[in-house]
């Protein structure tokens, strides 16, 4: 977290970061502590690294591993027995330029159990370009009870601030990995399946936003609902084809260049001929799980919004289609002009920031709350939510930080059906520690909650453990 403005707020001096920077030292934030186990894996963007097995060979007590990556790195272990114990040592030195590596974390154990509490490890070397040399030791003891190998996993959280700047972190949000087959015949019965419009209303808040503001909050619902589109892997094609945003209608980028094309050629090709493009456009989703982008475990980049022209809209809204050979376009009709939809087809969500307790009480661990199906409220009191790259569109008056789009995809899981999911590494964790990323956890509970076993909880709140409690 940065935390550089909440010291100057709470030294009482109301700045922002760059007036932060001319502070002297004694007011800025302490240099980081080295190797800190204390929270799990914050921010979203932190890049996956490298997995490593570790088999539990006591002739081999001491097994290398080199990884080179930016100065601050998280690491994490799973996979061995519960009762099996590892220690590792962390050194760290400056790639190709030094020849000495000096000690980071010494003696740390690592294992099951420390999944809640990843090891952070920081090399104040002034470069980002580290060479990390990680010791493990799986002890005589370990060895006899550990039926699995000790699997370590890498990340470098040095260049976060450099994916946010350069607004990379979405992608980062979603970790599915490899989809079985049989995931991807899952019937769409859950309800978010069937959903082809949201109407997103976030313009009132207890105070007002700015336009800067209100566009922060627009695009962070819009990315959100991205998100959620590619996570729900058996739903329809036209899945959320459109959303409004405080009456700014929105559409996904494959059916606005579709759209474009018809408008400019109306005569290209037969009725049925057009839906087949559409259908063709909007891809399914494990054609964009397997995309292009190798190198990321979600393939192709996450499809955006764009805006609807109002000119597009007119078009759709004057086409007569036959909704059993042209089922996707006759979907994207009606969910653009808001005529002849179904109860499932539509949802409502508002988006309120509060300057005081939101309904799931005064507490000031409490980062948002969702009262009941269609509301969640953000707590601006305590709470201030940051846009990378800029401080203009930050909202609210709080001594800690938080990241918007973060917080605003989790309440949005919630809005889809999502009861919090404390297990692994799922957006949907209760803590903001753990919340890290749409996992399959997550997915499988978006399943199970078509399956009638998902009971929906009010209120819930998203947390963050503090120092102060309750005012
Ligand atoms: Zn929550």
């Amino acid at each position: 977290m940065r935390l550089a403005r909440g010291f100057c707020l709470a030294a009482g001096l109301l700045c922002c970061a760059p007036a932060c920077a001319q502070l002297p030292g004694f007011l800025r934030r302490p240099p980081p502590v080295k190797c800190d186990w204390s929270r799990g894996a914050l921010d979203p963007t932190a890049a996956l690294v490298g997995k490593q097995e570790f088999i539990f060979d006591t002739r081999e007590p001491v097994q290398i591993w080199m990884v080179r990556a930016g100065n601050r790195i998280i690491l994490s272990g799973t996979g061995m027995g519960a009762d099996a114990r590892a220690r590792v040592d962390v050194t760290a030195k400056i790639a190709e330029t030094s020849d000495t590596f000096s000690g980071v974390c010494k003696n740390r154990r690592i294992g099951e159990s420390s999944q809640v509490g990843m090891l952070h490890a920081h090399a104040p070397l002034g470069s980002t370009d580290v060479l990390w040399r990680i010791e493990v030791r799986t002890g005589a003891t370990g060895a006899r009870k550990a039926r699995r190998p000790l699997v370590l996993t890498v990340w470098d959280v040095s260049t976060v601030r450099e994916a946010r700047k350069s607004g990379i972190p979405l992608h980062g949000m979603l970790c599915l990995g490899d989809i079985p087959e049989m995931e991807l015949e899952r019937p769409a019965t859950h309800q978010f399946g069937g959903r082809i419009r949201l109407e997103v209303n976030a313009a009132q808040s207890t105070f007002p936003l700015s336009s800067e503001q209100q566009a922060a909050v627009s695009n962070s619902v819009l990315n959100s609902v991205a998100l959620w589109v590619r996570a729900c892997i058996a739903c329809r094609l036209e899945h959320l084809i459109v959303v409004l945003v405080d009456g700014q209608v929105y559409t996904r980028a494959s059916a606005n260049a579709w759209l474009a094309g018809v408008m400019a050629n109306p005569a290209s090709g037969s009725a049925a001929e057009q839906a087949k493009a559409l259908e063709k456009a909007l891809q399914p989703v494990q054609m964009l799980m397997a995309g292009d982008r190798k190198d990321t475990p979600t393939g192709k980049e996450l499809e955006q919004y764009e805006p609807l022209s109002e000119a597009g809209r007119t078009f759709l809204c004057g086409l007569e289609t036959s909704p059993a050979s042209q089922r996707t376009v006759d979907a994207f009709r009606r969910a653009a002009c808001g005529v002849a939809m179904s109860g499932g087809e539509l949802s409502k969500i508002r988006v309120r920031f509060r300057d005081g307790p939101t309904a799931c009480g005064d507490d000031t661990n409490v980062i948002a709350c969702r009262p009941d199906l269609e509301l969640t409220e953000y707590n601006a009191r305590d709470y201030r939510y940051v846009v990378p790259g800029t401080s203009q569109a930050d909202i609210g008056a709080g001594d800690l930080e938080v990241d918007l789009q973060h917080v605003i995809a989790h309440e949005m899981g919630h809005w889809i059906g999502l009861n919090h999911i404390d297990r692994g590494q799922s957006l949907m964790s209760s803590s903001m520690e753990n919340s890290r990323c749409i996992d399959m956890q997550t997915v499988d509970s978006l399943y199970a909650q078509g399956a009638g076993t998902g009971v929906e909880k009010f209120p819930q709140a998203f947390t963050m453990k503090r120092r102060r409690g309750r005012r």
